[in-house]
């Protein structure tokens, strides 16, 4: 009863509004300032403690200095500077202790034991503060409130640190500033009603000194500034901390070489859309890059870097509103489409398709790197997300196949297909390091005088279960699973180790595939080949099919010229099977031209097979490009070719594919003339 009386009675309320003001903001600032402590480590946690102790010494001090000034004893009043002086300073030093004791937080107890120690710094530094306060009357204390404060104040601190690490957010947060308040507040005006002031006989009421008013407005001026210092530090602090943490959820999001989103954030992104009212309108596109590993392997890892930096760049068009693009590892991207529309579809990919095949400059270096693209449209390709980005990757890997389109729309045949590509895959992959391969060699002889030019090496695998397995077979499978690579390396240098032997006028004629061919270490390859069974580069020859060409000219091209600059030859196989030979013959620099079998088996039944393999010869003649015919399997055939002057000719009657034994058996000459009519030869004529 008596503090109430002592609040309302001998107070100014405004001083105490205030004060009350000083205390509210100083505790919440105090509380966010312990929070920072308890978790700071070291010489952070030093930093922040001795802050905290500064802001919240000071707040403690200008709450007292603020009430004291609405304090109205009745009496003058004049002030003890060195005594108050030291209030503040046990304020401060007295908060700290508190501060360094709570900030453990390991112990359970050592919070309260902190809050507990801040109570008694209040109270210490309350009634020094009171004895810097010199009235003009008879001061009593009464012991009970004076006991009754300290109590309370060692109380509410305790309870206030106590909670504080537990209690945080929404309305438990403000808990605990309120019980630092509580700690202030009834200390402040229970030890306020145990100073009892009796005015001496004879001495007027006067005013409170004006140096006491202007020290008191000095002191609450400095606590403010010093509690704004510390609001602003940890408003600084909070925006810190806020940027670190969008920074480090971006770097859990986002690729940090492109910046582009990354798994984590293409997977969300898809849930998300298949889990929202746009799923129908939802397709995905798995791009993979088809030579990125050869810029890296030859220009280095920074240019891959550069590379990929630069096509997401250009990806980043596709990332807007509509769609999103991610990088999901590697040389690996994908794209959610927001359209079902094939069409639409179709459009965009195409888009998408001319960035990644546009050159990417590397400082003086132009890199065509190209990708395949596979689609799948939900929900009809997958009805979530691992079916949907697995079908979107079937079909990828069949572009990547497909020598002609470097975009494929996934087809449910398609599963089927793969898993029985790739378990054959793993089989040919063992085949490769079990030495289960081997080369068998076709003769290539003119057809004029039989003189044997050379042979092609066709490669052969004999299955330990399922038997021989055509290269028809294996050579599509490996070219989808990236075998073709070492297992094209491989045909080429056994190739030119087995002519190496033979006599020196004989041509050695290798396949390469389609995906071998853009590759741009390529010519290097070669070369190395060359050097290590000491084979002259003219006496190589590579046969690329006409679709080795297509997807990618300018490179094809380029990779073209370096190959017959090392003095290697370059024959055009199967000609006539393609889409646009004779285009294909303008663009490219070819030294020979396979005419495929299918003309020479119907060179005999079907006028036109005559006719166009006239015009081709004809054609061939203009370019001075040299003729070999594909197939030749009767005498018939092979008569009706030399009428019309073709060069060269490979089949079953001149030859059939044989091993190397017995190729280095045979002779320089197979007799063309004696060859049996309709019946194939069994094997090439020896050596004459
Ligand atoms: P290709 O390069 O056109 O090879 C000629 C194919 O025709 C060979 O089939 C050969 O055995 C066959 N052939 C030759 N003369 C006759 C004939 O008179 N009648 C008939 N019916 N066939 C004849 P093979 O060895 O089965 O190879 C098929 C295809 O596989 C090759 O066609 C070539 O495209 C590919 N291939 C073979 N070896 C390799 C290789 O090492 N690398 C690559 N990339 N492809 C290869
Ligand atoms: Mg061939
Ligand atoms: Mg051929």
């Amino acid at each position: 009863m008596r503090v109430i009386t002592c609040l309302f009675t001998e107070h100014n309320l405004w001083f105490v509004l205030l004060a009350a003001l000083m205390c509210v903001v100083g505790s919440m600032i105090t509380i966010r300032l312990y929070r920072l402590v308890a978790g700071a480590h070291g010489t952070a946690r030093l930093g922040w403690t001795f802050l905290a102790a500064v802001c919240a010494g000071s707040a403690v001090w200008a709450t007292h200095f603020i009430a004291m000034l609405g304090y109205e004893p009745g009496v003058p009043v004049r002030l003890d500077s060195n005594l108050t002086i030291i209030s503040g300073l046990i304020a401060i030093i007295g908060s700290g202790a508190a501060l360094l004791i709570a900030g453990n937080t390991r112990m359970r107890a050592l919070p309260a034991l902190g809050g507990a120690v801040f109570g008694l710094t209040v109270a210490a530094m309350h009634f020094t503060g009171m004895f810097a306060y010199r009235v003009d009357g008879i001061v009593t204390w009464d012991m009970s409130y004076i006991a009754a404060s300290i109590a309370l104040a060692t109380a509410f601190g305790a309870a206030a640190l106590h909670v504080t690490p537990n209690w945080q957010g929404g309305w438990r947060g403000l808990v605990p500033p309120l019980l630092l308040v509580a700690a202030i507040v009834s200390l402040h005006f229970t030890g306020m009603a145990a100073f009892l002031v009796t005015p001496l006989e004879g001495i007027d009421v006067g005013a409170d000194s004006p140096a006491f008013t202007a020290m008191a407005i000095a002191v609450a001026i400095a606590a403010f500034l010093i509690l704004g210092t510390g609001v602003a530090t940890y408003l600084i602090e909070a925006r810190l901390r806020e940027a670190s943490e969008d920074q480090l959820r971006h770097m859990a999001l986002h690729d940090p070489l492109t910046g582009l989103p990354n798994r984590t954030s293409f997977n969300a992104r898809l849930d998300a859309r298949l889990d929202g009212p746009c799923a129908h309108e939802t397709a995905i596109a798995a791009i993979d890059l088809d030579r990125f590993k050869e810029v890296n392997d030859s220009w280095g890892h920074g240019a891959g870097d550069q590379v990929l930096t630069a096509l997401a760049e250009r990806l980043r068009k596709f990332d807007g509103a509509r769609h999103f693009a991610a990088r999901l590892g590697g040389d690996e991207f994908c794209v959610i489409l927001k359209t079902s529309d094939v069409h639409e579809l179709q459009q965009l990919v195409m888009g998408l398709e001319a960035e990644f095949t546009r050159p990417v400059q590397c400082g003086t270096l132009e890199a065509a790197v190209g990708a395949s693209i596979g689609l799948a449209i939900y929900p009809r390709d997958g009805e979530d997300r691992d079916s949907l980005v697995r079908n979107a990757d079937l079909a990828m890997y069949k572009a990547k196949a497909d020598p002609l389109s470097s975009i494929c729309f996934y087809d449910p045949a398609l599963g089927e297909a793969v898993r029985e590509s790739r378990a054959l895959a793993a089989d040919l992959r063992q085949a490769i390091e079990a030495d289960e391969l081997h080369l068998h060699y076709q003769v290539q002889t003119s057809i004029e005088t039989g003189d044997i030019r050379g042979y092609e090496a066709l490669l052969r695998w004999r299955h330990p279960e399922r038997g021989d397995i055509p290269p028809s077979h294996f050579i599509p499978m490996a070219e989808a699973n990236g075998l073709i690579l070492p297992l094209g390396d491989w045909v080429l240098r056994r190739a030119c180790m087995d002519a190496a032997s033979w006599p020196k006028h004989l041509k050695v004629a290798g396949n390469l595939s389609a995906i071998q061919l853009p590759h741009m270490g390529l010519p290097q390859q070669i070369h190395q080949m060359l050097i290590e069974p000491d084979l002259p580069p003219a006496r190589l020859e590579i046969e690329l099919p006409e679709t080795a060409l297509i997807k990618d000219k300018a490179q094809s091209l380029h990779i073209m010229r370096q190959i017959k600059a090392l003095g290697v030859s370059i024959a055009l196989d199967d000609f006539g099977t393609g889409y646009s030979s004779l285009d294909t013959l303008r663009t490219f620099p070819f030294d020979k031209i396979k005419l495929d079998k299918s003309f020479t088996d119907e060179l005999k039944t079907d006028p036109r097979s005559l006719a166009v393999v006239r015009a081709v010869l004809t054609l061939a003649r203009s370019l001075e490009i040299p003729v070999l015919a594909e197939g030749i399997e009767t005498i018939e055939q092979l008569e009706l070719l030399r009428q019309e002057h073709c060069d060269e000719g490979q089949g079953f009657l001149l030859g059939r594919p044989e091993s190397i034994e017995v190729v280095d058996r045979l002779g320089l000459r197979v007799d063309v003339h004696k060859a049996k009519p309709d019946a194939p030869a069994k094997a090439p004529a020896r050596r004459a």
